[in-house]
């Protein structure tokens, strides 16, 4: 038996089969070859390259396109490497000597240039390692027929342990049979924690290196609750652990029953729990949960499930159904496209930068391409007749920003009056502030958007310079830094200074732990995902809106986040000892 402890990514308890993903680690076999076939090896060898070849031109063109030949030049050397003369001749003389499959061949040929590689003086040949590496996987791939295998195809209930998942795959998963997920990396924010919690899925990430320890099959026991992992647990605590998860399933029963009832404080504040959803068929969540309307739609996990552009009509499609749904149940705020940073998109990605999350993503790619702006812009449009339809630019950084992204949707408004097309001429228009400067600047963007809404998953990051994913960093992430607070509070103060609600759809929203804070602050809209809605609505129910002012008031004075997290965590503890339950 072996105990992990790790990042508390996505609520629940499993007790199931571990399902091992290492796609990357493709076996290579080694047999021996008679003279006869050396000739045919190497064939094999030349084909599999010039298709190699072929891959790397497509994926140039492409970043041609998008303008990002600079930064694609890494594929130059692949390519060079593809026709080195004399690393084809080193693969030849070593078939001729060794008489082994041309895949055993390869790696060994590969091997001895990285030995000699390593041992130059200079990083740039070192480095020139990863690209032989790169290049030598995707030609075993070619050899092997090895396609990469698809989360979707799984058929059987596991638990996927893996090094990382890509937003993609977890998109694409087959949600039915994936019972947990259990990761060496990520952090509670980072997309892949977000996407489990939607899909209810429990998750620990942070693990290091669990992979190390996991076989396919072995028996593993995931509590996203406390963020524990156990393998091949023995009788005692299996036993324990089936009674954990009875209990945890009469929680949720309990919390269930909370659905029907308004988020209202004792003394009859009522704020708004609405939730955040990434793919239409989450609707019947947020329906089951009842939840105040849907405070964010991450419009980009469409693109994800396409791989790539998605159509004006496809988009429409997807608009639609979810606007119709949520029509008279408080509405839908649809996040225009949040791409680059973590979130790539294979066919439409961004490219290879130095820092992504400082990078080109967001509204900054958006106004940028305005061709794939359009497009959504006008779907966004053309769909916000079916119900109550708010639309949110992401990443906001400023002034002149917001004032290009509004010009660029009145312009489109223009479009379709023109083009005779309806849409909903007093669209409410917000942005999210989850960059410092924004939430700075609350006060001058309040005067020209309908409302707030903070993204903390961002903000804390770029307010404590922490990278939301990166384990190694995890513990300085913060949302109880004062910093933090104190920017959060400012926005708030500023939306209402300027008669804005304001709402919040980073995670620190359905945090338990920052609901009384965030309701003493004022905060207007908390939105989460439907799966914490219950958890939240339980607090915010059994407390009054004056001692949620008067905690706010003790921990603005307070000046570590350690200090306010301690203080917090009592003051929560003395009134629900049976919430961390
Ligand atoms: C945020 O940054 O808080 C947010 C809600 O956006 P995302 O997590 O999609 O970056
Ligand atoms: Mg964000």
């Amino acid at each position: 038996m072996k105990i992990f402890k790790g990042i508390s990514a996505s609520p629940g308890i499993t007790i199931g089969k571990v399902f091992l993903y290492l796609d990357d680690n493709l076996k290579v076999p080694k047999y021996s070859i008679g003279n006869s076939e050396l000739d045919s090896e190497l064939e094999r060898f030349h084909i599999a390259a010039g298709k190699v070849a072929e891959d790397l031109r497509q994926i140039q063109a492409e970043a041609t396109k998008q303008m990002v030949k600079e930064e694609s030049r890494f594929l130059d050397s692949h390519m060079l490497m593809l026709t080195d003369p004399e690393f084809i001749t080193q693969i030849e003389e070593n078939l001729n000597l060794y008489k082994k499959n041309i895949e055993w061949v390869l790696l060994f040929t590969v091997k001895e240039f990285i030995r000699i590689l390593r041992k130059a003086d200079s990083p740039y040949l070192v480095e020139r390692t990863v690209d032989l590496y790169d290049v030598t996987q995707r030609i075993h791939r070619h050899l092997m027929f090895h396609e990469k295998i698809s989360l979707a195809d799984i058929e059987h209930k596991v638990v996927i342990v893996t090094h990382n998942l890509m937003p993609s795959d977890t998109v694409n998963m087959n949600r039915e049979m994936v019972k947990a997920i259990v990761l060496n990396a990520g952090g509670r924010t980072s997309h892949t924690a977000i996407l489990a919690r939607s899909f209810e899925i429990p998750a620990v990430l942070g693990l290091a290196n669990i992979t190390g320890e996991a076989h396919s099959g072995d028996t593993i026991i995931v509590d996203g609750n406390s963020g524990t992992v156990i393998l091949d647990p023995d009788e005692n605590i299996l036993s324990e652990y089936q009674i954990r998860l009875k209990k945890w399933v009469q929680h949720e029963k309990r919390l269930n029953k909370l659905n029907k009832l308004a988020a209202e404080t004792i003394d009859g504040k009522r704020v708004m729990l609405s939730s955040n959803i990434e793919m239409p068929e989450e609707v019947d969540l947020v329906l089951s949960h009842q939840a105040d309307g849907i405070g964010l739609f991450r419009s980009e996990f469409l693109f994800l499930k396409t791989s790539g552009l998605s159509s004006e009509d496809d988009q429409y499609e997807a608009y639609v159904s979810v606007i119709s749904r949520m029509k008279g149940k408080g509405g839908v705020t649809i996040r225009t496209l949040d791409v680059g940073g973590d979130k790539i998109i294979p066919d439409l990605d961004t490219y290879k930068e130095k820092n992504p999350l400082l990078g080109w993503r967001a509204i900054r790619f958006c106004l940028h391409r305005k061709d794939i702006f359009r497009i959504q812009i006008r779907a966004l449009l053309r769909a916000s007749v079916y119900g109550e339809l708010r639309i949110m630019f992401p990443m906001i950084s400023g002034i002149e920003e917001l004032e290009d992204a509004l010009e660029f949707l009145e312009e489109i408004k223009v479009e379709l009056r023109s083009e005779g097309i309806p849409f909903d001429e007093n669209i409410p228009v917000g942005i999210m502030i989850e960059v410092p400067s924004a939430a700075i600047t609350s006060d001058i963007l309040s005067k020209r958007v309908d409302f707030l809404s903070i993204g903390t998953n961002d903000l804390i990051q770029y307010t404590v310079a922490v990278d939301r994913g990166n384990e190694n960093i995890a513990y300085l992430y913060k949302s109880f830094h004062p910093a933090v607070l104190r920017l959060i509070k400012m926005v708030i103060d500023n939306a209402h200074d300027a008669g804005i609600s304001v709402s919040m759809c980073g995670e620190m929203a359905g945090d338990p732990l920052a609901s009384v804070i965030l309701l003493g602050m004022g905060l207007d809209v908390f939105s989460m995902s439907s799966s914490v809605l219950s958890s939240v609505k339980e607090i915010i129910r059994s407390v009054r809106l004056d001692e949620a002012q008067e905690l706010v008031k003790v921990v603005m004075g307070m000046s570590s986040s350690l200090e306010i997290d301690n203080y917090v965590s009592e003051w929560m503890n003395e009134r629900f000892n049976d919430i961390s339950e």
